[in-house]
């Protein structure tokens, strides 16, 4: 079955680069959660000619429930080298983790915005501070938040495949792009 749209409000025009990935177990999604960590810090580390400083990265993390985005994420943040927990955020909405990289350290905010159904609460927890503050930024359902959110650099889109799972990751900005050419 095709991939359905993301989100209503990004036009399939807007996608810089789309790659899919076939992940046939969970040792697959680790090793991309390994490639991708790899590929954040190369943006965040690697100033490249003309480029901006890094000013974090909004990802957007599509699927059902089962379909495999805590465990991207955790495989993310392992590969990053937070040794704790990986709680799914589904009450907190948002869970914040620092790890230290050689040259300072590296916000990063796992959401999950599944119960999430009040945008004043969005206002009141100040969540929108997170995404001005250079930190990388993984969301579980997106959807939930409507337009709060904005455009996103990129979206992972996971489905079941037969035992597996198979990611469709979209990229919208440049970053997204520079990261999602380095998975
Ligand atoms: P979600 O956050 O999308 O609701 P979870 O990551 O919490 O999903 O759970 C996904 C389930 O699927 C877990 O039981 C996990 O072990 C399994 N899983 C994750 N990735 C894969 C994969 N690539 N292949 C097979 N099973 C996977
Ligand atoms: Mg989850």
């Amino acid at each position: 079955m095709p991939v359905q749209p993301d989100h209503a409000i990004l036009p399939a025009a807007d996608v810089l680069l789309e790659r899919t990935v076939t992940l046939a177990d969970e040792a697959a999604t680790a090793a991309f959660g390994e490639r991708f960590a790899r590929a954040l810090e190369a943006e965040r580390d690697e100033p490249r000619k003309g480029k901006q400083a890094f000013k974090g990265l909004q990802v957007h993390l599509i699927g059902d429930l089962g379909a495999g985005k805590t465990t991207l994420v955790r495989a993310t943040l392992r590969a990053l080298g937070h040794a704790g927990r990986v709680r799914s955020p589904t009450y907190t909405l948002v869970e914040p983790y620092t790890v230290q990289r050689p040259d300072g350290e590296l916000a990063l905010y796992h959401f999950d915005l599944y119960r999430f159904n009040d945008p004043d609460e969005w206002a009141d927890a100040g969540f929108r501070e997170y995404f001005d503050s250079g930190a990388i930024c993984l969301i579980e359902w997106p959807q939930r938040a409507g337009p709060l959110l904005g455009v996103p650099d990129l979206v992972f889109s996971l489905e079941v495949d037969g035992e597996g799972r198979r990611l469709t990751a979209r990229a919208y900005s440049e970053s997204g792009k520079a990261c999602l050419e380095r998975c």
